[in-house]
């Protein structure tokens, strides 16, 4: 379970909340307001190699997840990084969403987040697992996984709908309500799939076309859709 759509949904409400009336410069609050949604997104890329691995060797793919892409102190290097760039706001939006999305994932998705990466390799703590003693019935973990297009297709429906307000990216928003109406009939497949193969399966279809094609499209659709997110 990974739900980037779900983070980039909180990171669109986040920006529509707290940083509508910051005092920052122009261009700053844009680059902060684009980097605090991709931030939201980014940290869930570690399934991209991590999917290949998972066809190997499914238990070490699966401890992987949450823990180099999802550390505070990578959060701290993205930020370092474009601070000396002079891109401080692109940076601070970079950094706090990660971090956001840490913190989510903590509650949600029934397991645990290396937040000090990679200090758990040399046995110091700094992780959080409050699932621990608690693994979800089979049909709820494949329905969550379901609901990842379900979750990209209301990210994708509110991008759309700030270009439209804004009159930004016109031109791509026809593209963006057919890759919209796929999430929908992804997440009538994937249900059905849930009642009829076993979670193992399931997680092979599901991760595979998750993390290889539609984590691409969503990054993808989001830096396309960057007007939209900084005007907003
Ligand atoms: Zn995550």
């Amino acid at each position: 379970m990974a739900q980037s759509g779900f983070h980039g949904l909180i990171g669109l409400y986040g920006n529509q909340v707290f940083l509508q009336r910051s005092s920052l410069p122009e261009k700053e609050r844009r680059d902060l307001k684009f980097g605090f949604v991709l931030g939201n997104i980014l940290p869930d890329i570690d399934l991209i190699p991590l999917v290949l691995l998972y066809l190997f060797d499914s238990k070490l793919a699966m401890t992987m997840h949450r823990t180099f892409t999802h550390s505070f102190f990578a959060a701290g290097a993205i930020f370092l990084f474009f601070l000396l760039r002079n891109r401080r706001g692109l940076g601070l939006g970079l950094m706090a969403g990660m971090v956001l999305h840490s913190l989510v994932d903590i509650l949600v998705w029934f397991s645990g987040v290396e937040l000090l990466w990679p200090l758990n390799l040399f046995g110091l703590p700094g992780g959080v697992n409050l699932w621990a003693n608690y693994t979800p019935p089979e049909i709820i973990s494949s329905l969550l996984g379901a609901a990842d297009y379900l979750a990209y297709g209301l990210y994708f429906l509110y991008l759309g709908h700030l270009a439209l307000r804004q009159e930004t990216n016109m031109d791509f928003l026809p593209r963006l309500r057919v890759y919209t109406n796929l999430q929908w009939l992804l997440t009538a497949i994937f249900v059905a799939l849930a009642f009829v193969v076993k979670l193992s399966l399931f997680n092979i279809l599901h991760y595979g076309l998750f993390s290889l094609v539609m984590m691409p499209l969503a990054i993808f659709i989001t830096i396309k859709l960057r007007p939209a997110i900084e005007g907003m």
